[in-house]
């Protein structure tokens, strides 16, 4: 059977995130949600994680500041403040694996990672996940996130898909549709990830590491 597993990046979003708990939550789907550390300062927002958590759903680091990718501007201070101090800002809410997802304007290659943070990863036990269909749900026309979803369905075995709180939480219509679909095709929905896009786990390297190395690492 195949699966997909949803993940929503960049939040937490008052506003927004609320929705799609509340949708998640009708449809019985647990999901991850890859929060910026830096907005969980905001207590609204964090109430937000908070939540997501109590409902099941897992939460993961995605980055302090959501800045410059760590593969374009990753000294090892940098990595650091990017994955470190944002996992102290998760604290409790982090799953224990201590996901971590790299930010990158949804392609992957080099530019994601540095030499320092690949081995920071590893040195501090993070599992590093990845994807493998980012059908732009920020991208004017937003619905247009629908087909291209759609489409990547039946590329791989296991989609791990990436939507971002604040934009599909105002398509939870589409997401509906979305969801009828998978259970048209017996797609299962599932919450943990493939092999294929975990190239770090809990430490240890795995599969499809070696695409994201940088060809001359910043150590
Ligand atoms: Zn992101």
């Amino acid at each position: 059977m195949k699966r997909l597993t949803f993940t929503f990046d960049n939040g937490p979003c008052p506003g927004a995130t609320d929705r799609l708990l509340d949708f998640l939550a009708e449809r019985r789907i647990k999901a991850t949600f890859f929060v910026i550390g830096h907005l969980l300062a905001d207590p609204d927002r964090r109430r937000l994680a908070d939540r997501a958590k109590a409902e099941g759903h897992w939460i993961g680091n995605h980055t302090f500041s959501h800045a410059t990718p760590l593969g374009v501007d990753g000294s090892p201070e940098r990595v650091r403040h990017e994955i470190g101090d944002a996992q102290c800002q998760l604290g409790a809410l982090s799953h224990p694996a201590k996901f971590f997802r790299p930010n990158g304007g949804g392609e992957l290659g080099p530019h994601v990672l540095s030499g320092a943070a690949i081995d920071y990863l590893k040195e501090h036990r993070f599992t590093l996940v990845t994807w493998n269909s980012v059908p732009g749900d920020w991208k004017e026309p937003h619905e247009a996130w629908f087909a291209r979803a759609l489409a990547d369905l039946d590329k791989d075995p296991w989609t791990v898909l990436v939507l971002h709180d604040e934009h599909i939480a105002q398509m939870t219509d589409l997401l509906e549709r979305f969801c009828d679909e998978l259970e048209r095709r017996t797609i299962e929905i599932v919450q943990d990830f493939p092999a294929a896009c975990v190239p770090i786990d809990r430490g240890r390297p795995g599969e499809g590491l070696s695409r994201l190395e940088p060809a001359n690492a910043v150590r």
